[in-house]
């Protein structure tokens, strides 16, 4: 849109507050693409490591993302740049056991501490106290609050909401995000125009839920990503594979989980646009300690990639990530307001 406006300079009139104004935006992210990765965590390389690049090739599971950062996703020193952020985030929030998917997926999407706020850390589902954080905080309610729009590109099916109905399924905190925010699903109708990914990324699994789609490969869901992402300020897609391949305990299938994985990220780095932000974090360690099939105590990894990366340089816990890009956006709306 700025580059638009900037290409045709003669459009508009040459007053110095609109110019300034324009120069400031065109340096402010415009949109996020916020990767949710369940069951990432960072440790150094050995045996049980499969972010270990391994054999006498010295293989790497994760080639794009690697050649990115110029390391294995692994226990190591942070990267700041302007464009580049890693870093390890605490994922325990003080309270003591594992950390687990439901009070961490509420961490990462309200920025509140939700296993203190239940006492407990949650596995799997959303209960009903969890819920009033995500009404109260909920980053697609605190995004529309301000004039931004918000979306889940997650592909969700008549059968799923059925299952709910028949107690057989209860809601994730992914999907009460959208209802505590009235943000509409995204459905099969929205998947046939290419507006909308499976949680596996490729379609690999989801002849086995129900319904049959044509597999892709994770580039091209990477691209679908970042088109969908230019529609809003921020676009949510969750990925449930790499914890269900820690739990699994199976090096082969993880190292197949990270290589579908980067082929999502290059998907979305080479498609994305320039002033779109890509934010990857996870609630847990698993995948990347095999040798237990529980989750772990280690950091989670969170990369951000795009011209909103040194402003997530202070983060250090999984609640830091949404009072950012919560930040970052009221930044770039009120200066579009002023451009308007
Ligand atoms: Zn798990």
């Amino acid at each position: 849109m700025i580059t638009l406006r900037t290409g045709r300079p003669g459009i508009f009139p040459a007053i110095n507050t609109t110019r300034k104004a324009l120069q400031l935006s065109a340096l402010l992210p415009h949109h996020f693409i916020y990767l949710f990765l369940d069951g990432i965590g960072l440790a150094p390389a050995g045996p049980d490591n499969p972010f270990a690049p391994v054999g006498p090739d010295s293989l790497d599971p994760m080639p794009f993302l690697n050649g990115v950062l110029g390391t294995p996703l692994l226990a190591g020193p942070e990267i700041h740049t302007s464009e580049v952020l890693f870093k390890p985030v605490d994922a325990t929030l003080g309270v003591p056991g594992r950390p687990q998917s439901a009070t961490g997926q509420a961490a990462l999407y309200t920025g509140r501490n939700a296993p203190a706020f239940l006492g407990r850390h949650l596995t799997g589902f959303a209960n009903g106290s969890l819920r009033i954080l995500l009404e109260e905080s909920g980053m697609f309610k605190q995004i529309l609050a301000l004039g931004g729009r918000a979306t889940a590109a997650n592909l969700y099916t008549p059968a799923y909401f059925q299952a709910i109905e028949n107690r057989k399924l209860r809601y994730s905190v992914g999907a009460l995000l959208n209802i505590t925010a009235g943000v509409p699903f995204r459905m099969p109708e929205d998947y046939e125009r290419g507006e909308a990914l499976f949680w596996d990324i490729t379609n690999r699994y989801s002849s086995s839920r129900g319904f049959e789609l044509p597999i892709i490969a994770p580039q091209e869901a990477g691209r679908r990503l970042a088109r969908l992402a230019e529609g809003y300020e921020v676009t949510l897609f969750e990925s449930y594979l790499p914890d269900y391949a820690g739990h699994a305990q199976d090096m082969d299938r993880a190292r197949e989980v990270l290589r579908e994985v980067d082929g999502l990220i290059e998907g979305i780095m080479l498609y994305k646009s320039p002033g779109t932000t890509l934010v990857i974090c996870s609630d847990h360690g698993n995948i990347e300690y095999l040798g237990s099939r529980l989750h772990t105590l280690n950091p989670v990894p969170l990369l951000v990639f795009g011209p909103a990366a040194p402003a997530f340089g202070g983060v250090e816990t999984i609640m830091g990530l949404v009072p950012v890009i919560v930040d970052q956006l009221k930044l770039t709306i009120d200066t579009n307001k002023l451009n308007r």
